[in-house]
């Protein structure tokens, strides 16, 4: 049986917490209808009669430090079975910000879309076949808002508009929903306007936020303290490959092969598993430890890298630019005339430049993430190298070139393949922290080489 959270690879410990959350809020949602209905049958969550009762709603939260939240004991028509140990185990209950945390690839937004389908759901359970969850997981549900930073950060402007709708009674009768995508690239007037929301919520909006951690730097001291937190791991080998066999239809070797390749990132291996491309540019990075013969050599492959991450995210975000720029002309209309057609064309011209400015963003960002995914790979390389140099008992990352990595250990040693692997961490380490690709890259080169 598959339902909403079925894809959560390898976090079992987070499917039981929101699972047992989705169940409280079930729960709330039966007690706000009956409150307003009287002693009327549990009409489930879509009587728009419960709307007169927001308030009590709201004071039946359990704050994310308040051991003695009421939960739903109370409500006589709590029936799942599922709502009644929420008030002997007060922290699994409901709350209104939640955040996500985990390494990339380890399935944080899929968590909080799970989470928002199953707060959706007619069953209150995340069932994977009711219309609140077949939208939710779709993203076409009224009440739920996903938000994914295609630039470098996420603006004030945006949250703000999207705090205002947020706060609006939900269409469904359930819930509002918020899901942001990299909370952690919140520009800091944006993550005020959050902080406002999620310290006075209204009485049915859900805040999911996804961030690789918790630290301040991530995410702020004061919206992680409004939050409770559902930390993933980051999903071993042998479950990523299951996933990809069971849901993708891939072959057993195959699977298992990107399963590994990937290091636990679900969304990586499926793409080395499906795409001969992303093969293609694989097999060109882990090739690099091997050219690197000289300073010229070193140069040429941090070149390369930097090109090759760069015509990977010109190809990613092409046919989004065109698409975007052909339907912001179609909306602007060609021509005008008359009164305020002036005026339509100047503000036709910011439009457009509004529109390159994010679509330049967004670039950025993909190439970044290009880059970051050819260093997680060689990193991995020099990982294994490591691991046979200490005669590690565990398997390598990239069973392809586990021979080459092998001699790497005998030349380097531990300490050498230490050094390198430092060299590429550093290098990653570096551009997250705004030092140019190219510099940073041709540091790591010299260091790959020199050892
Ligand atoms: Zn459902």
């Amino acid at each position: 049986m598959t339902d909403v959270f079925g894809d959560l690879v390898g976090q079992d410990e987070a499917v039981a917490t929101l699972r047992h959350a989705a169940a409280s809020a079930a729960a709330l949602l039966r007690a706000a209808t009956l409150g307003a209905a009287g002693a009327g049958a549990p009409t489930g969550g879509g009587d728009p009669d419960g709307y007169d009762d927001l308030d009590a709603l709201a004071e039946q939260f359990d704050g994310p430090g308040d051991p003695d939240g009421p939960g739903v004991t109370g409500d006589p028509g709590a029936t799942a079975p599922t709502a009644d140990p929420v008030s002997a185990d007060p922290g699994a209950g409901m709350t209104h910000a939640w955040i996500f945390t985990g390494p990339p690839g380890s399935g944080r937004s899929v968590a909080a879309r799970a989470f928002a389908a199953a707060l959706q759901c007619v069953h209150g359970t995340g069932c994977g076949r009711c219309p609140g969850c077949h939208t939710t997981l779709a993203g076409t549900h009224a009440d739920v808002r996903l938000v994914v930073p295609e630039g470098l950060s996420i603006g004030v402007g945006e949250m703000r508009a999207l705090v205002l709708r947020a706060a609006s009674t939900p269409s469904g009768g359930r819930w509002q929903i918020v899901i942001i995508e990299d909370a952690d690239r919140l520009t800091e007037a944006a993550g005020n306007a959050l902080l406002k929301a999620v310290e006075e919520p209204p009485p049915r909006t859900v805040f999911l936020l996804c961030a690789p951690s918790t630290h301040p730097d991530d995410v702020s001291v004061t919206i992680r303290s409004r939050c409770r937190v559902v930390p993933l791991r980051q999903p071993p080998a042998g479950a990523v490959a299951e996933v990809l066999v069971r849901r993708d239809g891939i072959a057993p070797d195959v699977a298992e092969w990107a399963a590994a390749a990937a290091q636990g990132h679900v969304g990586r291996a499926r793409r080395l598993a499906r795409d001969p491309e992303a093969r293609q540019r694989r097999d060109a990075v882990l090739a690099v430890p091997r050219r690197l013969t000289g300073v010229g050599a070193a140069f040429d492959a941090a070149s390369a890298l930097i090109e090759a991450a760069e015509a990977e995210a010109a190809a990613s975000v092409a046919e989004a630019d065109e698409a975007e720029r052909a339907a912001l002309q179609t909306a602007l209309g060609a021509g005008g005339t008359g009164r305020g057609a002036a005026g339509a064309m100047r503000g036709a011209a910011g439009q457009l430049k509004d529109l390159e400015k994010r679509q330049k963003s967004r670039a950025t960002r993909a190439q970044r993430d290009a880059l970051d995914r050819a260093l997680v790979d060689l990193a991995g390389f020099y990982r294994d190298a490591l691991t046979m140099a200490l005669r590690a008992p565990v398997a390598p990352v990239h069973t392809d070139t586990a021979t080459l990595a092998a001699a790497g250990a005998q030349k380097w040693d531990a300490e050498g393949s230490l050094r390198r692997l430092e060299a590429v961490l550093e290098c990653r380490a570096a551009i997250e922290t705004n030092v140019k690709p190219r510099i940073a890259v041709e540091a790591m080169m010299l260091s790959l080489w020199r050892g």
